[in-house]
């Protein structure tokens, strides 16, 4: 009886959010896979008028290739409703009136960041910034190097260590962190998940109460702890890399936990 009514309690908190934040990798798909139903919960939640937002810590491909990497798995997104960790990477950049950068990142990345106005370069940067470098080579590892031992100011866009991929996990943006921490003691300064502010800038866009949304993630680490922090519902899917013995282990915890996000379709309907 007393989990009925706490059921009714949680389908009730969900029914009336207004706005759904979706994490991707482990989330919502695999790769180039999306998961069974994910469409069909999307446009449900469409159709009771909830916002919908991707967030991605992926810093891999610019924003112009995520979105077409989205429209070709049929969540057709713009630029309105995908936050990647790159953006408020930028946002700081631009901020501080930085100009020269130095760049551990792909050239879909350099793209976005040559666009947004800066000059990537290794001659004289005024600062490293760190993201997932799908093309890293030793000798970007050495540059960087030097540039720490200069004490060159040092940021990076995201802290994820491990990707998920279909064959399993490859090294993310925090395994690069750890090695070069390992070569230089250095530790770069961080965005993207688990900063709240990846959710909270949106929020106040949209003049959105956190109350009223939701986040939903397969990661304690960034996207339940930063959905914490900003005072958003958390629902953690175990279609990624959390189990419920790491949940019960962990000081994290979110507020509702879901098989897959899938399961969303039932208790909304
Ligand atoms: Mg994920």
């Amino acid at each position: 009886m007393e989990t009925k009514t706490k059921f009714n309690e949680i389908f009730e908190l969900l029914r009336n959010k207004q706005i759904y934040f979706f994490d991707l990798d482990g989330t919502l798909y695999l790769e180039d896979l999306l998961f069974d139903g994910i469409l069909s919960l999307i446009n449900k939640l469409k159709s009771f008028q909830k916002k919908i937002c991707f967030l991605s810590n992926n810093s891999s491909i610019s924003t112009k290739e995520y979105i077409l990497k989205l429209e070709q798995l049929g969540l057709v997104t713009d630029f309105e409703n995908i936050i990647l960790s790159t953006h408020p990477t930028i946002q700081y950049l631009k901020e501080k009136k930085i100009k020269k950068i130095y760049l551990l990142g792909t050239k879909s990345l350099q793209s976005e960041f040559i666009e947004k106005g800066f000059e990537i370069t290794d001659k004289d940067p005024e600062i490293i910034v760190l993201g997932f470098d799908k093309e890293l080579t030793y000798e970007k590892l050495v540059k960087a190097s030097y540039f720490l031992q200069d004490n060159l100011p040092y940021i990076a866009t995201h802290p994820d260590k491990v990707c998920p991929t279909k064959r399993g996990y490859i090294p993310d943006a925090g395994a690069i962190i750890s090695l070069l921490n390992e070569a230089t003691g250095k530790r770069p300064k961080i965005f993207g998940k688990p900063n709240k502010e990846m959710l909270l800038f949106k929020l106040r866009e949209l003049k959105i109460s956190p109350k009223d949304a939701v986040i939903v993630g397969d990661r304690l680490y960034t996207d339940i702890k930063m959905g914490k922090e900003a005072g958003v519902t958390t629902i953690c899917v175990l279609s990624g890399e959390t189990s419920r013995e790491m949940i019960e282990k962990s000081e994290i915890k979110p507020d509702i936990i879901l098989n897959k996000a899938t399961d969303l379709i039932n208790i909304i309907k």
